[in-house]
């Protein structure tokens, strides 16, 4: 059961599609300054993304949600965060599998995704909520990620 409110994002497309889901995974931040962090351990994570656009594809969808969670979820539920070194870095801050890098990196893969469709749909927003009491919000900036 996934429930909750969401931060709005204001983007000028006539559709926009929300995809919730959850994937539990491990990771550990590979610096001094991230104290406990720095351990191994698990979340239980809770994504939100958002896709929007102005046109359809041939079977009436901006994008099949499960296409969705194939991307996302079957990659990352149940592993090791730091073990994707296609994705994640452990010596470079800027890719450490921190709440911050992980709703980057899961806009960045959903918009390459996106990209190979016929009807170009945008990736807008990606929530990632860690805990009871911590979440990041991802906003790809136009024409940058
Ligand atoms: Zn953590």
């Amino acid at each position: 059961m996934i429930q909750q409110i969401y931060p709005q994002v204001i983007h000028p497309f006539r559709y926009e599609l929300n995809k919730d889901m959850q994937i539990a995974a491990a990771h550990f931040i590979p610096h001094e300054a991230a104290g406990q962090c720095a351990n191994l351990h698990g979340h239980t994570y809770f994504i939100n993304i958002t896709v929007a656009g102005d046109e359809l594809d041939d079977s009436g969808f901006l994008i099949n949600f499960q296409q969705l969670k194939k991307l996302i979820h079957n990659r990352f539920d149940h592993t090791l965060m730091n073990d994707h070194t296609d994705v994640f870095s452990n010596t470079q801050a800027e890719h450490f599998p921190t709440t911050e890098v992980v709703a980057r990196k899961i806009a960045e893969i959903v918009q390459q995704h996106l990209d190979t469709l016929p009807n170009k749909p945008t990736c807008v927003q990606v929530f990632v909520r860690e805990s009871p009491t911590s979440y990041v919000v991802y906003r790809p900036k136009a024409g940058k990620q």
